[in-house]
């Protein structure tokens, strides 16, 4: 079997680099570990940045997300017992609710109706030779033994994956911190306590409430990273969301139980380089941000973006100018949401080293925030996304 490019992972990056290239007319297979509707269960992200969305419709999947998606021009912060708007419009830009699992959602469908081949549960997936002209992919699937000889590789197969690995140590750097606490996360079929979201810092920890469309909730508190979701029954979870909202939010709060609950560990990553002669990493496999800033999802997007175009023009026109530049170009991106991710995460939780004195900066941080044009300017071009550079 032969094919242009060999994308591991079937998570949104590798999805939508495969609609991006199909649409472009180069030829890609994608081989995937997990079954579909495994990779459709998986809760994430909820927030596209306009250049996401701006991504989706080149790919040809944005019809059902700009009829259901809610676009949201700004959030809100609560503190000392007070909400506090955080408005978009100066930025000019505005930000799309839209489930993670909506988006996969679309991009399979797309797929399933275009001739491309998508190999799920393969299993043992191994790269091979990419550091020479013949880069291979190797897998298990149905009790046989399948090999694929491709042009590229696109490791697009998350934190955990194999792509990553597969690169000799002393090929790649890699910069870490795991944050001291996590997100207990609950889905509801609620309607969400508020129009935006709410970001709130209080001195029982962090809490956020999200949402996924008009009837769907996405609520989260922070939690000790010792802590189980069986610990937490959801009459629990609310008085705990309950007690870090203002009174107004408290009080408005519906709530239901939960049909999805988990803890997640927050986590700032990134690898270096995120090319490897004919292999190239995109999306989790190259860095992980705590979801705080809700820049995941749209950073994969955003290095999709400049690897689909580095691809076209390598596979289709034999111009490799942008693979060369793919890995400089998408790092100055991803480290600036890293960076951003970082702030918000610090500015909004509560450390356990961090004391009172960490407390009362939070606090004066907060209130220069939403004193501050500048500042809530800043805010806001991040949280939106901050420009490409083409
Ligand atoms: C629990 C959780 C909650 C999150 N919440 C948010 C949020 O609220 N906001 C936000 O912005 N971001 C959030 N994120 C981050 C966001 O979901 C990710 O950034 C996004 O999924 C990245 O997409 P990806 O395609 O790069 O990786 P993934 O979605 O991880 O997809 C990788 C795919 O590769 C497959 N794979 C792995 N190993 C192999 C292998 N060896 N062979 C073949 N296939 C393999 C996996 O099964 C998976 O389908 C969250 C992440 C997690 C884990």
């Amino acid at each position: 079997m032969r094919t242009q490019v060999a994308i591991i992972g079937a998570g949104p990056a590798g999805l939508l680099l495969g609609q991006l290239l199909q649409r472009a007319g180069v030829d890609a297979v994608i081989l995937e570990r997990q079954t579909p509707e495994y990779v459709l269960g998986r809760i994430r992200a909820g927030v596209l940045e306009q250049g996401t969305v701006a991504l989706l419709e080149e790919a040809g999947v944005a019809e059902r997300l700009h009829a259901e998606g809610l676009p949201h021009a700004g959030i809100e912060l609560a503190f000392g017992g007070r909400r506090h708007r955080i408005g978009f419009e100066a930025t000019g830009a505005h930000v799309t609710v839209y489930g993670q699992t909506e988006v996969t959602r679309d991009l399979m469908a797309a797929r399933a109706a275009s001739a491309a081949t998508t190999v799920y549960e393969a299993a043992d997936v191994a790269l091979h030779g990419f550091d020479g002209e013949r880069p291979r992919v190797t897998w298990r699937a149905g009790g046989h033994s399948h090999e694929l000889a491709c042009d590229w590789i696109a490791g697009c197969d998350g934190y955990h994956g194999v792509s990553r690995a597969s690169v000799p140590a002393g090929a790649i750097s890699t910069y870490e911190r795991v944050y001291p606490f996590g997100w207990l996360g609950v889905l509801c079929d609620t309607p969400p306590v508020s129009d935006e979201l709410i970001y709130a810092n209080h001195p029982r920890g962090f809490a956020l409430c999200s949402m996924r469309s008009r009837t769907r909730s996405r609520y989260y508190v922070q939690c000790g990273l010792e802590q189980k979701v069986e610990d937490w029954p959801d009459g629990r979870f609310f008085d705990e969301l309950r007690a870090r909202l203002d009174g107004a939010a408290a009080s408005a709060l519906v709530t239901g139980p939960s049909i999805e609950k988990s803890i997640a560990p927050l986590r700032s990553f990134v690898a270096e380089p995120m090319r490897f002669g004919r292999l190239l990493l995109a999306g989790d496999a190259a860095h992980i941000v705590p979801p705080t800033g809700a820049k995941g999802l749209n950073l994969a997007a955003s290095d999709v973006r400049y690897l689909s175009r580095a691809l076209v023009a390598a596979c289709r026109d034999g111009d490799p100018a942008e693979v060369d530049r793919y890995s400089e170009r998408c790092l100055r991106r991803v480290w600036k949401a890293v960076r951003f991710s970082w702030w918000f995460t610090t500015l909004m939780h509560r450390f356990p080293d961090a004391g009172e004195l960490g407390q009362k900066l939070q606090e004066a941080e907060l209130d220069y925030l939403v004193g501050s044009r500048a500042a809530a300017l800043a805010l806001a071009e991040n949280y939106v996304g901050l420009p490409f550079e083409d």
